[in-house]
């Protein structure tokens, strides 16, 4: 990815990624892999330097998404069940789809990222950065134990985004191994999440002395960031007095969390459309065919089982966005993550797209959805001090597109607004031609 190339991009408008409207008629110098100015097109007019002039376009920082699973799996039902090298294959593909959509940088929490974060580091691969989680904390049965196998071993095994840990002594050692993996930031699951029959997602899955554990631990690490899926309140409380970095899903907010958020600067990844809209995107024919299939050899529970009726579920839709708002509207930093999982449900680089969308239509003006996908993201991955925005000294990793997404970010559901892809200076994708 590096290059010893100098060239300015001129005659553009400049979203920075800090809020707000494009700035107009200005040019971005790029010197290797930073960014070497920001300034006026009129400055550097006479310059001897290389100009590529593109009037009416606009540059902007790379999109990143906060919260994927590079599982390579196609859909809920092969989860945990497909070779693991498979997997693997699979997911590069996916990791490109993300790119294709602008997302530069993501968090990923499986397996396959730790090591396609170490392929697309190499020397001339192209391919998003990828902030890895690694395999998250689950307890035995929770949200993230997938096939539900008797066989716990093999279970484990074979599900690429969990170790399975009970108790805080097993919690640490967990943290351990996934460090050991090479692992940046620490995710697991505080509650259920709706994955199979004993997990719904108001159960509590780890008790207030594992999660400490799991945050103690994590921290011995200087600088590691941890995440808590968590779709409870008072557990959300209880993970952010523990040292949580951010809590994914918005259902983990209430406003008497607000106050607390901010004073530990814990960070929501509310992941909108994957609650307001499950029933639609999640609940797919081949989907409903599953449960039919699964469902019956259960008694007792099963994965609707939060849900009574069709009428409560919306209910439920109108307190997630009521939640979204309050969280907005009071200051708590939002950031952008699409749990992108599965090629048949959440398909790669277009849920992240969606997520904009939908994020803005719950009530977000969509300059602020784009700081929440550049600038607040960047801090979540802990690398805002690189990546985030078009600004001096960070990483060149720019988007050129064609329409203005902070008047509406739904510009970016036509892919062929994206122009130009650049990651640390190189141009990766020219009008969605990959350059690999
Ligand atoms: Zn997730």
């Amino acid at each position: 990815m590096k290059t010893d190339k100098r060239f300015a991009i001129t005659d553009v408008a400049v979203i920075d990624g800090n809020g707000g409207r494009p700035v107009p008629d200005q040019a971005v110098i790029i010197n290797g892999d930073r960014i070497e100015k920001v300034c006026p097109a009129e400055e550097i007019k006479g310059d001897a330097i290389e100009k590529i002039s593109l009037p009416g376009k606009y540059v902007m920082p790379g999109l990143i998404d906060s919260h994927v699973h590079l599982m390579g799996v196609t859909d809920l039902k092969y989860w945990g069940m497909v070779e693991y090298s498979a997997t693997l294959t699979h997911s590069y593909s996916q990791a490109l789809r993300l790119l294709k959509y602008g997302f530069t940088s993501v968090r990923d929490i499986s397996e396959n990222g730790i090591y396609l974060k170490r392929a697309f580091n190499a020397p001339g691969a192209t391919g998003p950065r990828i902030v890895a989680c690694g395999r998250g904390l689950s307890r035995t049965g929770g949200h993230a134990d997938i096939t539900q196998l008797d066989d716990v071993a093999y279970a484990e095994r074979n599900c690429m985004v969990s170790y399975y840990a009970d108790g805080p002594d097993e919690c640490r050692k967990a943290v351990r191994k996934i460090f050991r993996t090479g692992a940046d930031q620490i995710k697991f699951w505080a509650t259920g999440g709706g994955n199979n029959y004993i997990d719904r997602y108001t159960d509590i899955h780890y008790t207030e002395e594992e999660i400490r554990a799991i945050c103690e631990e994590a921290k011995l690490i200087e600088g590691t960031k941890v995440l808590a899926h968590c779709e409870r309140p008072e557990l959300s409380k209880i993970c952010i007095e523990a040292g949580v970095d951010s809590i994914e899903h918005c259902d983990g907010y209430a406003p008497f969390l607000c106050d607390l958020m901010k004073e530990h600067n814990v960070y929501l990844v509310p992941t909108m459309r994957l609650l307001v809209k499950w029933m639609e995107d999640i609940t797919s024919d081949d989907f409903t065919a599953y449960l039919d299939e699964t469902l019956p050899k259960f008694f007792q529970r099963d994965l609707l089982s939060n849900v009574d009726t069709v009428e409560e579920e919306l209910e439920a839709v109108e307190e997630v966005k009521a939640a979204f708002l309050h969280a907005y509207e009071n200051g708590i930093k939002i950031g952008v993550g699409s749990d992108t999982c599965f090629e048949g449900s959440t398909p790669f680089g277009w849920y992240g797209v969606l997520e904009l969308e939908c994020m803005q239509e719950c009530g977000m003006p969509a300059d602020q959805v784009i700081r929440s996908a550049t600038k607040i993201n960047s801090e979540i991955l802990g690398l805002d001090e690189y990546l985030g925005t078009v600004k001096e000294g960070k990483i060149a990793d720019l988007l050129i597109v064609s329409k203005d997404p902070t008047e509406d970010v739904r510009v970016f559901k036509d892919n062929e607004i994206i122009e130009y892809i650049y990651m640390g200076g190189e141009l990766v994708v020219d009008h969605g031609r990959m350059l690999l």
